[in-house]
């Protein structure tokens, strides 16, 4: 997988190339032929394509929703259904986009500016994409299926300027040829979503503790296409609703120390990952957090980290305070 990524990233990079030194060589040859409205066409694209796009990409979120729902419920096949309708509207919006963009070169060419018309639109068509894919990468593979995409349209685009150039191709031709090279993209993208969902469950199941964050990782990789900047922390699954009650209160840094009105109660988990806080050392027990201060609430340092900026927390430190609350009094650790 990683593999495969590598190669799709040494391959991208003749077609980079010839993306920039493409622009740069029509671009000039287009302002020598006095053709300024292609080039402020490609101008005016650049400045509002991704914004644009962006925004017709909208909907394929909307379908990954019940997609990261069905990884969550281990329904592989809802997940392969709503995951490939997600990447089907992608790769329809970018073949309407490119041969849009096509289209819209192309139609006032001469005998003398076809050329350099068809380079330039291939910066116009590939780049947004290609510049959306490159704020996809992360480190475990993210940005696969849009890195993929994004290298199919790229080879389809030129596969299809040759054909303009050498026979009498239509719009719609045009339209077929693109397409077959995204259903391509299509057919890999949901085996790859697939595999790694799978290796995902094996791995769950091998560690029950991991259980809710390997669902969730596995979701994360299916939602890795076009458009998704970035996941934000309202993907993360510690997050249950503790904003309504508690977003922007004081937390108090202490030792782990039971609460006084449930002498009973040896222990406490971490309002947002379950992590447990206990007065026994050991068996990766808590013994330090913050608390909020009736002590109910107790928030392990690593969820404290992830969320303190979201929840504007207010902190007081008192680690140097050990007692036991009244209650508890005479109680030792042990
Ligand atoms: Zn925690």
């Amino acid at each position: 997988m990683k593999a495969f990524l590598g190669v799709l990233t040494a391959l991208s990079i003749p077609l980079l190339i010839l993306n920039m030194l493409g622009g740069i060589v029509s671009g000039i040859w287009l302002a020598i032929l006095g053709e300024w409205g292609a080039i402020g066409l490609g101008i005016l694209s650049l400045a509002f394509a991704t914004f644009l796009l962006a925004i017709a990409l909208i909907p394929s979120l909307l379908l990954a929703a019940p997609a990261a729902y069905c990884a969550e419920k281990g329904k592989t096949f809802g997940l392969v259904c709503f995951g490939a309708l997600s990447s089907l509207y992608i790769l329809a919006i970018v073949t309407l986009w490119c041969c849009g963009i096509l289209f819209l070169f192309v139609k006032d060419a001469t005998a003398n500016s076809l050329i350099p018309r068809l380079i330039w639109s291939y910066g116009v068509a590939t780049g947004p994409w290609a510049y959306m894919a490159s704020k996809d990468q992360g480190p475990q593979g993210e940005g696969f299926a849009s890195t993929l995409a994004t290298f199919l349209a790229e080879l389809a685009y030129l596969v299809i300027l040759l054909l303009v150039i050498l026979t009498p191709i239509t719009l719609f031709g045009a339209i077929k040829v693109f397409g077959g090279f995204m259903l391509v993209a299509l057919v890999l993208q949901v085996s790859f979503a697939v595999i790694i969902y799978k290796e995902w469950k094996r791995v769950v199941h091998q560690s029950d503790e991991l259980d809710q964050y390997g669902w969730a990782e596995a979701t994360g990789q299916q939602a890795a296409t076009f458009g998704e900047d970035e996941t934000t922390v309202e993907d993360d699954w510690r997050l249950t609703g503790q904003e309504d009650y508690l977003n922007g209160v004081t937390l108090i840094h202490r030792k782990y120390r039971q609460n006084k009105d449930n002498p009973e109660w040896d222990h406490d988990h971490c309002e947002f990952c379950m992590a447990k806080f206990c007065l026994r050392v050991g068996e990766g027990s808590l013994q330090e957090g913050y608390a909020t201060e009736d002590e109910y609430y107790w928030i392990c340092c690593e969820c404290f980290d992830s969320f303190k900026d979201r929840f504007g927390w207010k902190v007081i430190e008192r680690m140097d305070d050990t007692e036991p609350r009244s209650a508890g009094e005479g109680q030792t650790r042990t």
